[in-house]
């Protein structure tokens, strides 16, 4: 059908029509009756989907502008910070902290591999840093690590954590205050099913008097903490997007939390069956866990970017190619934010006609099958 789209990406992601209509209503204004309630209510909402009595910090500014509010806030010229990497993110956070003029300790995994604990415990001992920083959900790869093991890690040595949950939050588990994490980042644009344009930061007591001497001002937590606390933003918030999230929230909390992170399970078991069914290898981890984004290797012989490309051009679908090294390798298909099973199928069927085209040895339709009684049949612990 000419002109359908489908967004099938680990963000953006599609946004719910309820949350468009929110989007389109009259623009008002942030210091108003108007806007002050929905504000309010938004931030009380992102600290219950965020699993925190804390400030939540709300930043005009995609994710990597959050995070970088943490780098500007607790990062001072000099300082040791501890950065795992095992991806593209990783990666960006350990540049952007040695831009900040840190005493980086890279503990650098290949693309795809999980980081281990028990390794940070030791980097720790060996050389003292002031925080830990890691991700949370690595979109690249699709690997999540478990984050309980790290905070105990991070803690034992007496550094913070900062973790970056920007493709994670409102898909996989994040206790933020039950885990001991000090710093949670995010954005509008994942799970949280909001266009891009909001970044979020859960910022502990320790993390906020843990700031440093970095140059900032419109990322200064302190300014932007006060300024929320009487509802009233320290700059002119996008207020539609703010009005969008509330509502976006709204539908995560009136589903339950609970329900949400098994419907995503459920999704990553839908997503992987289909794919092994097909013939394909996944890339990324055949756990539970792997539930943000599926990524698997194109067939021998057959490029990544020919099956990205022949989606979008065939059936206006748009999936995500491999990043760096990985692109025109593996192709990944995002599963969060508004997403049932029927866009897993969409996808996969898809999928199965271009690399059929491509040449590819694939039975048609075995991919649908199995997606779908991996959801049916997935009981979720
Ligand atoms: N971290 C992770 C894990 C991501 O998936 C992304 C976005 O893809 C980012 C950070 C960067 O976020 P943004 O593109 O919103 O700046």
């Amino acid at each position: 059908m000419s002109g359908k789209k489908y967004l099938f990406t680990p963000g953006p992601s599609p946004v719910p029509p309820e949350v468009l209509a929110a989007l389109g209503e009259p623009v008002v204004h942030h210091r108003s009756p108007d806007f002050r309630p929905v504000y309010e209510r938004c931030l009380a909402r992102l600290r219950e989907v965020c699993r925190t009595e804390r400030d939540v910090l709300l930043f005009t500014a995609s994710g990597t502008g959050a995070f970088e509010s943490a780098v500007a806030n607790l990062v001072s010229p000099g300082e040791p910070q501890l950065v795992v990497s095992c991806g593209n993110f990783g990666e960006r956070w350990a540049a952007m902290t040695a831009a900040y003029g840190a005493e980086v300790d890279h503990l650098r995994y290949a693309w795809g591999e999980t980081p281990d604990a028990d390794d940070v415990r030791a980097r720790l001992r060996e050389r003292p840093a002031k925080a830990v920083w890691i991700v949370h959900s690595e979109t690249s790869t699709g690997v999540v690590t478990e984050l309980p093991p790290f905070a105990a890690a991070a803690r034992e040595a007496g550094a913070l954590i900062v973790v970056d949950a920007v493709s994670s939050l409102g898909a996989v588990r994040c206790e933020t205050d039950a885990w001991g994490l000090d710093v949670v980042v995010s954005g509008s644009q994942k799970a949280l099913m909001t266009p891009p344009g909001l970044g979020l930061c859960a910022v502990s007591k320790a993390a906020l008097a843990a700031t440093g001497t970095s140059p900032r001002y419109y990322f200064d937590w302190e300014r932007t903490r006060k300024a929320q606390a009487s509802l009233d933003a320290a700059f002119t918030p996008p207020v539609s997007l703010v009005a969008g999230l509330d509502v976006a929230l709204g539908l995560l909390l009136e589903e339950g939390l609970d329900a949400v992170l098994d419907r995503h399970i459920r999704l990553g078991r839908a997503c992987r069956a289909g794919a092994k069914a097909m013939g394909l290898e996944l890339f990324s981890p055949d756990e539970d866990r792997s539930a943000v984004v599926t990524a698997m290797r194109a067939p021998d012989g057959i490029s990544s970017d020919d099956v990205v490309r022949g989606l979008r051009d065939r059936f206006g679908m748009t999936i995500a190619n491999g990043q760096g090294d990985l692109k025109g390798k593996i192709f990944r298909l995002g599963h969060i934010g508004w997403f049932d099973v029927f866009d897993i199928t969409s996808a996969l069927a898809a999928v199965e006609i271009v690399l059929a085209d491509l040449g590819a040895d694939v039975e048609r339709g075995v991919a649908v099958t199995a997606a779908l009684e991996a959801y049916e049949h997935a009981n979720v612990a």
